[in-house]
């Protein structure tokens, strides 16, 4: 593995690679003083061009913990503003001494051309519409963890697929991982074509819930047009809204999940949200062992963790 970009790149195996040895940093981070010399005397370098409180936060920690350096771009305060290129900008900062880049952008591919320009890995921390490689590998390893396994499990994404890079690259990892997938959406909040996707659609959550294991909902991206192809907000909870009543009807064992930033009271109510057996934090503290096997498994550190 050279560059983390997309699910699609990974088969099945490396999926399981990466979550066992993620597996491993989760007990690394438990440890009295969570750092491993792993990755001493390596730069990661983050460049997020787009917001993020998590993905970014993750990877530092991630980096730190193998004890790599860590250097922040930030384009609001950047040469940017002076009309500098992607490409000039990333170019620096490999020329800076960046081992790695990890890389969020608006656009979709952004993180896949900075792959082309540089010669050190590139790690795809969200591009537009397109994947959130990472965002998968948290997701599925909080999902193995809780169930043992992904193999059988009934696993719906409901509300905003259409904006969602969190969808798109989910639903590859959990159906590789041998899940079943279901996407709960209504027509405009669906792709133009999903048609080579391996998922079952449904417009009814009300229909899916008694089958589910997990129900991941995702934000509805007001800043992509989330929220304009649908009447209101409130039309949206009463149809895709992880209400209490819905939970109550959900199997004893099912959890529910979000990627972060939630909506609160649009697509998961308040009681949802803070239940001790919903997910949603447990994926946060997931996701720096993740990241942590991303980055040692791109730089290659020798592992005594
Ligand atoms: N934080 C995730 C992302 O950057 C999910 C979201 O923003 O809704 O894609």
């Amino acid at each position: 593995m050279r560059h983390l970009l997309d699910i699609a790149d990974l088969s099945p195996a490396d999926l399981a690679g990466l979550l066992d040895d993620a597996d491993g940093f989760v007990e690394v981070l438990a440890r009295p003083i969570p750092k491993v010399p792993a990755l001493r005397g390596k730069t990661v370098t983050t460049a997020f061009f787009e917001a993020s409180t998590r993905t970014r936060l993750s990877f530092e920690r991630a980096a730190k913990t193998l004890s790599a350096d860590t250097m922040t771009f930030a384009p609001g305060t950047s040469s940017l503003s002076k009309g500098e290129s992607l490409k000039d900008t990333v170019l620096t900062l490999q020329a800076m001494g960046s081992d790695l880049l990890v890389m969020r952008h608006q656009a979709v591919g952004a993180a896949e051309r900075a792959a082309e320009w540089l010669s050190i890995p590139v790690v795809n921390g969200g591009d537009g519409a397109h994947q959130h490689p990472t965002q998968a590998l948290l997701d599925a390893l909080a999902i193995r963890r809780r169930f043992g396994t992904l193999e059988g499990l009934q696993i719906a994404i409901v509300g905003d697929i259409r904006h969602s890079r969190v969808a798109r690259s989910d639903l590859l990892a959990f159906s590789k991982l041998g899940a079943t997938v279901t996407l709960v959406a209504p027509r405009t909040l669906l792709p133009v074509t999903f048609a080579d996707w391996p998922v079952r659609v449904s417009s009814s959550l009300d229909e899916v819930l008694p089958e589910l294991d997990v129900v991941y909902l995702l934000r509805v991206q007001t800043e992509r047009g989330g929220a304009s192809v649908f009447p209101s907000l409130a039309e949206y909870t009463t149809r895709f809204g992880m209400t209490r009543e819905r939970r109550s009807r959900l199997k004893r064992d099912a959890v529910v999940m979000h990627p972060g930033p939630m909506n609160r009271g649009v697509e998961i109510a308040d009681e949802v949200a803070d239940d001790p057996d919903a997910l949603v934090l447990e994926q946060v503290s997931l996701g720096v062992a993740v990241r942590m096997a991303v980055l040692f498994r791109l730089l290659g550190g020798e592992s005594d963790a």
